[in-house]
């Protein structure tokens, strides 16, 4: 058992998938000319008002559901006091004393049993401007087009006790939140965003030790590295005496290391207050049960159902419906496809190593579902060997061709014709006299020889059983 334990909090904020801002008709778009998409509402200009997005509080209770979250009858917007130049209002539009949804939990799927995050809440806010900096010109510029576009802030209970923890916690929520189409949660467009807390206590005790706030990450492993190190630091601050400060501190990805950002004395008050200008939200529990009644199969039913109907491990259903794009990549392949393991092992070896290898969602995956199927079934039929396809495989990849076609085209179909893989046995038999009386003679070793040889001879095209049989046949009567 470690000296210490560790203590981790995720707060998550997610760009709701609505087609307007959380208070005004503006698009909400990604990229585009700065300040383009933009109106005296989400400008903060004095004399506006505010109306709430019907569609954000649906995607919000959608993915509150999903969450287990208990859904507030009565919710409230507040304002969130404090200045910075992204900033038009001088206050965010954010949740407080009465949020949108709160005490839920997600389930990392273990196979020892599932581990239970608690949520204490998730509630609904407006995104803010963005600064651009321009270095050479010496000047910042400031973007609104991100201004007021609607995000669900989704926080943990203290309840991780690893950086892997918190990674995988990060793939299960990302993947539930697909699954119910509340976001894109791309990272990389800031449509995911997520900051962590962390601590750590001696093991044991009940009592929280003093946490950082960890700021920056740009991506899951970004998080877990940032964490990783967070942890041995704040350890080895511990063990030489020293005590660990409270702060917020910003994770720098080339280093992988955090550096200090604003300590507690800076932290800010932020003078919460409800927003005069918006009125409380009442949810009608017929909305909220006809939400419920539409949202699609959850991942933890999907990968259940995966076990039972296409006899799949534990570890194969996990990855298959580890994305919803991935699971009907899965079921379209699978509905022309009679051996569903060797399926979901060409697809999740071989397929995503490759998609993986070029950065290519499944989405746009070159090769489509159906072309796996009629590979999986070129090889269950004999047409060609495993080996083979390996080779068909890539070129399927590279040249986006039905696999039965590359095996016509190049000639690759499997030698199954026992009189011809007899001609070329004797062949290699007459070429290696001394290997073929070693196995003649009782030494079972020179088979894989003399079948290696068989293989070259043909390209990899014969069927090695067959190869087998006929060799032993021969040289063993
Ligand atoms: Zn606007």
């Amino acid at each position: 058992m470690s000296e210490f334990e560790t203590v981790i909090g995720l707060e998550v904020h997610v760009q709701l998938k609505t087609r307007s801002k959380l208070f005004c008709d503006c698009p909400v778009d990604w990229g585009g000319e700065p300040n383009s998409r933009v109106c005296p509402v989400c400008l903060g200009l004095p004399g506006t008002l505010p109306v709430l997005n019907r569609k954000s509080v649906e995607l919000g209770v959608r993915a509150a559901l999903a969450l287990n979250c208990r859904i507030a009858p009565f919710s409230q917007f507040h304002r969130k006091n404090y200045f910075y130049p992204d900033m038009a209002k001088n206050y965010q539009v954010s949740q407080y004393d009465l949020p949108l949804s709160a005490d839920g939990f997600v389930e990392i799927p273990r196979e020892e049993g599932s581990l239970r995050v608690g949520l204490a809440r998730a509630h609904l806010e407006e995104d803010t401007g963005k600064l651009v900096h321009f270095a050479a010109e010496g000047f910042s510029g400031v973007d609104f087009n991100r201004s007021g576009v609607p995000l669900l802030e989704i926080v943990t209970r203290p309840d991780l006790r690893s950086p892997e923890d918190a990674y995988d916690y990060l793939k299960v929520l990302r993947n539930l939140l697909r699954t119910v189409e509340v976001s894109d949660c791309d990272m990389e467009k800031g449509s995911f965003r997520c900051d962590a807390n962390v601590s750590l206590r001696l093991s044991g005790s009940e009592k929280l030790g003093v946490k950082t706030e960890v700021k920056n990450m740009n991506s899951f492993r970004a998080v877990e590295r940032a964490l990783s190190y967070e942890v041995s630091r704040q350890a080895e601050l511990i063990r030489s005496g020293g005590a660990v400060v409270q702060e917020t501190r910003l994770y720098d990805a080339a280093s992988q290391k955090t550096f200090p950002m604003r300590s507690k004395e800076e932290a800010h008050d932020y003078r919460y207050f409800p927003d005069p200008d918006l009125v409380p939200t009442e949810l009608d529990r017929v909305w909220i049960e006809e939400i419920s009644a539409a949202l699609p199969e959850l991942p933890s039913a999907k990968a259940g159902r995966f076990q039972r109907d296409y006899e799949l491990g534990f570890y194969d259903a996990g990855v298959l419906t580890s994305d919803p794009a991935l699971a009907e990549y899965f079921e379209t392949a699978a509905r022309a496809c009679a051996n569903f393991k060797t399926l979901s092992n060409w697809i999740t070896v071989e397929l995503m190593a490759r998609l993986k290898e070029s950065d290519t969602p499944i989405e746009s995956s070159p090769v489509p579902p159906e072309h796996v199927s009629e590979l999986v079934g070129l090889i269950d039929r004999g047409v060609i060997s495993g080996k083979i396809a390996k080779s068909v495989f890539a070129l399927m990849c590279d040249e986006r061709k039905p696999p039965s076609e590359i095996v016509r085209e190049r000639g690759l179909v499997q030698i199954s014709d026992e009189s011809e893989l007899e001609k070329v046995v004797e062949k290699v038999i007459g070429e290696h006299p001394g290997p073929a009386e070693d196995f003649a003679s009782g030494k079972e070793k020179a088979l894989g020889f003399l079948v290696g040889r068989v293989m070259k001879e043909t390209r990899g095209q014969a069927n090695p059983r067959l190869v087998n049989e006929i060799i032993r046949r021969r040289l063993s009567g």
